[in-house]
């Protein structure tokens, strides 16, 4: 585990952890998907399907909440990344996902949150590039809200994503 301020990176199953929150990259429909969307769907139960019907999905770029259920995690913040298009409002859309995820959680005084690589999966965004942009963004907007205390948790499923993670972390200042 690496740490830097209050930001570390983890690797592993992000439906394992016990904090506050846990985001899910999810898809528009909100309905379930494969990747790390299908695991937090097993691990919550079928009282999350429950509640996700409720909202009627989502935009990209922006985020929902729900009840973690079954989960070590009280909340989940559903995100919905860009599908990779090598287009600059990718970056806009990506961005814009951990953005929203923390301003909501900063709503539910979320003080403890874990982030898988938001669109590196299925939606095939380029590693290197999703990973700055995550560690850019989630910095960024740390110092805007420096009066609220949160800690950050990469939870990366492989070594690949824990690595890149650690390097652009150590960039950072
Ligand atoms: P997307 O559709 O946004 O690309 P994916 O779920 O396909 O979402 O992949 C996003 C990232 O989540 C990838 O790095 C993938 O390896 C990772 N991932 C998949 N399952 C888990 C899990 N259980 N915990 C943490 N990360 C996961």
């Amino acid at each position: 585990m690496m740490k830097k301020n209050n930001i570390s990176v983890c690797l592993g199953d992000i439906t394992s952890l016990s904090c506050d929150c846990i985001v899910n990259a999810a898809n528009q429909s909100l309905l379930g998907g494969g990747g790390v969307d299908g695991a937090i769907h097993r691990a919550a139960g079928p009282e999350l399907l429950a509640e996700c019907r409720t909202l009627h999905g989502c935009n990209t770029g922006e985020a929902k909440i729900t009840k973690g259920y079954h989960l070590n995690a009280k909340w989940v913040i559903h995100t919905v990344g860009p599908v990779y298009s090598g287009k600059p409002e990718d970056v806009r859309l990506l961005a814009s996902c951990y953005r929203g995820t923390l301003d909501l959680a900063r709503q539910y005084q979320i003080r403890t949150i874990a982030f898988p690589a938001i669109s590196t999966g299925v939606y095939r965004y380029p590693l290197q590039e999703a990973v700055s942009i995550a560690v850019r963004t989630v910095t960024a907007w740390l110092c805007e809200n420096e009066e609220y205390l949160i800690d950050i948790i990469f939870c990366c499923f492989d070594q690949k994503t824990y690595d890149s993670y650690r390097y652009f972390l150590a960039d950072t200042h």
